[in-house]
């Protein structure tokens, strides 16, 4: 059974064919990554994974049961969680009570003050793995606006860890990062790999090829290729449509 399926998915936003009859699936222990130029559709592809955005057509399933029709809260408590292109994070708060947060969301599923959260030893000792777990736990009590770029991704890893999550679906985690940052989250998704079924939608090439098992293709809302590494790397339409003429250059020297 695969951890998440979609089955001819389509979309359209007026005229723009977003997704364009997509079939993917991402199977247990493996990390898939989606690449594809910007305006592709990978935005809108995991936004009906997460149940944001209604297909038109076609079929999500997500640990074998159809969730098409379901909500984003009925998908999070089948346990997919997902990490969004821009941060979402509460900026005044420390990096613990972001955690916390995300803690409570999942044991009461309704909403808690977060202040009430901090008594609850177990949800902080929880909290406090999710960020040892992400190399935060030093700076667990600096508020959000104190981090740097790169580990307030890092907090949003941490963040969708402590929702105990089966599957997790993170949008462009190494966008913006220096790189030192990239190397610090592509070891931090090293490790998570094996643990989680991950769907990694990312730009960043080199990134992508260090961490997948599978990659798809996304041009114009299509998949146009889909397979290992080192496939997409050899594929003459992938080299074509996406990685250019700079990518064949440098490979070619
Ligand atoms: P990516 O994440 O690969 O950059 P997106 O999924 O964000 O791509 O966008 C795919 C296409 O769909 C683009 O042409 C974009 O302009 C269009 N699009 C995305 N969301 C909407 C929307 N809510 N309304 C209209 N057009 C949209
Ligand atoms: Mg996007």
């Amino acid at each position: 059974m695969s951890a998440l399926e979609t089955t001819a998915l389509i979309k359209r936003f007026g005229g723009v064919q977003a997704t364009d009859n997509v079939s993917i699936s991402l199977e247990p222990g493996q990390l898939h990554a989606i690449i594809g130029p910007n305006g592709a559709g990978k935005s809108t592809l995991i936004g009906q994974l997460a149940g944001e955005i209604r297909p038109d057509s076609g079929a999500v399933k997500l640990l074998g049961q159809d969730v098409t029709t379901s909500s984003v809260v009925a998908r999070a408590k089948l346990g997919l969680a997902r990490t969004y292109q821009i941060t979402q994070l509460a900026k005044e708060f420390s990096a613990l009570d972001n955690v916390l947060l995300a803690c409570n969301a999942r044991a009461r599923h309704n909403f808690r003050f977060w202040r009430s959260a901090h008594d609850d030893q177990a949800a902080v000792s929880e909290a406090m793995a999710c960020l040892a777990t992400v190399g935060l736990r030093d700076i667990a009590q600096r508020s959000v606006n104190e981090l740097a770029h790169g580990e307030q991704r890092q907090l949003e890893i941490a963040m969708a860890l402590a929702t105990q999550p089966k599957i997790l679906l993170l949008d462009e985690p190494l966008a913006g990062m220096s790189q030192g940052e990239s190397a610090a989250m592509i070891s931090l998704l090293k490790s998570l790999k094996g643990t989680y079924p991950i769907l990694l939608v990312e730009h960043d090439m080199d990134a992508v090829f260090a961490l997948a098992d599978r990659v798809s293709v996304l041009v114009y809302g299509r998949i146009i290729a889909s397979g290992s590494p080192p496939q997409i790397r050899a594929n003459p339409e992938v080299r074509a449509a996406y990685l250019g003429d700079e990518h064949t250059e440098t490979s070619a020297s």
